[in-house]
């Protein structure tokens, strides 16, 4: 808090996209839905990434429209991506959705407006931990900024991703956090841009 947070020029800018551009289910709570995603078994941050016929469809119903509105002032940001000079960055959208949401998700970005804004759009289909599939894009597209609004990945991206300044996405509570700058608007990352 309150630390001094040097200024880059970006070049690499990377979105997550749930609750970044398309939003959760309405009515359920969001932290209800990131504890059920994870395997509270393991001593360590572990998703359960869905393997059976069953949780596979579940998965997908859950992810079907009109249970996933899209957050349109962010779509609209995006779109208009406001800092073009001297030159315009790379933006990239990072979602660790698996490979069983993958036509659902492209169909999605389509009917959003969301593939034309982006320079290349990478999805988890590879069926990584999200966290680690996160990181290993990170360091492959050599991203400077990336945002996102789930803190538990995010401390894991800020002990395996040193070179990016990492944003949380967070206008859903007052929570800040310590290690990394909370952001309630996408139109504040121009604060760390030169
Ligand atoms: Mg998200």
């Amino acid at each position: 808090m309150g630390k001094i947070i040097p200024k880059i020029s970006i070049m690499n800018i990377g979105f997550d996209l749930d609750r970044i551009f398309i939003n959760y289910p309405p009515f359920v709570p969001a932290r209800a839905i990131d504890y059920f995603h994870q395997d509270h078994s393991k001593k360590r941050l572990f998703y359960r990434i869905p393997k059976t016929p069953l949780s596979k469809f579940f998965r997908r119903l859950i992810h079907c429209s009109p249970m996933r509105p899209k957050i349109a002032k962010n779509i609209r940001f995006i779109q208009n991506f406001p800092y073009h000079n001297p030159h315009k960055p790379n933006l990239y959208l990072i979602s660790s959705r698996y490979k069983t949401l993958e036509d659902i998700t492209r169909r999605k970005l389509k009917e959003y407006n969301l593939v034309e804004p982006f320079d290349a759009i990478y999805l988890n289909i590879k069926n990584q931990q999200p966290h680690i599939f996160k990181a290993g894009m990170l360091k492959k597209l050599k991203i400077n900024l990336f945002v996102d609004d789930n803190l538990l990945v995010l401390k894991y991206l800020k002990k395996h991703c040193p070179k990016t300044q990492l944003l949380w996405y967070n206008p859903y509570t007052k929570e800040k956090d310590e290690e990394i700058p909370t952001i309630t608007g996408l139109e504040e990352i121009k604060h760390f841009l030169k």
